[in-house]
């Protein structure tokens, strides 16, 4: 499924509708380059889980928890991740293994200690828009998705 997405707040809205048919434990991957709005997407879809403050990149810690009303998120940004292995050292496992939504910007700096994601979503700059790609995994998450945001 592929959007084109004129601004900030139309990708902060779908964001928020693809948070409502997120099972919730699932592992989400925001490739594309900086600049492109993961972050921005991420925000829309804990907006929709309850959370109200900001939502800033964890550049330097790597992963941000957000205990939101019934649902855990977990923010990882591995963009400044030096060696994929460093990732057992924060106990990558542990998190993923937890009840909660684990959405990962730089998925590919962790390649190796992460496993497939259920649901991949590219971002890219298309002129003056941005390009928003989903590929998932499950077929049924798939069809939700389909039914939803078509
Ligand atoms: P990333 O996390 O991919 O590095 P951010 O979400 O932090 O990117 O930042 C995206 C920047 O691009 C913001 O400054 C935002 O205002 C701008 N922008 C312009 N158009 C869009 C769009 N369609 N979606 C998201 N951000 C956009
Ligand atoms: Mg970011």
């Amino acid at each position: 499924m592929k959007f084109l997405i004129s601004d900030e707040r139309a990708t902060e809205k779908l964001g928020r509708e693809i948070a409502a048919l997120l099972p919730k434990k699932c592992l989400i991957f925001l490739n594309g380059p900086l600049g492109a709005g993961k972050t921005t997407l991420v925000r829309g879809i804990l907006r929709a889980a309850g959370h109200q403050g900001s939502t800033k990149s964890p550049t330097y810690t790597l992963v941000e928890p957000y205990q939101l009303e019934d649902c855990l998120f977990y923010h990882f940004d591995l963009y400044r991740l030096g060696d994929p292995e460093e990732l057992e050292y924060i106990g990558i496992r542990d998190y993923l293994d937890e009840q909660a939504v684990c959405l990962v910007e730089w998925p590919e700096k962790g390649l190796g200690f992460i496993p497939q994601a259920d649901l991949t979503i590219e971002l890219d700059y298309e002129g003056e828009s941005r390009s928003i790609t989903l590929d998932v995994k499950s077929s049924e998450l798939a069809l939700k998705l389909a039914e939803k945001l078509t």
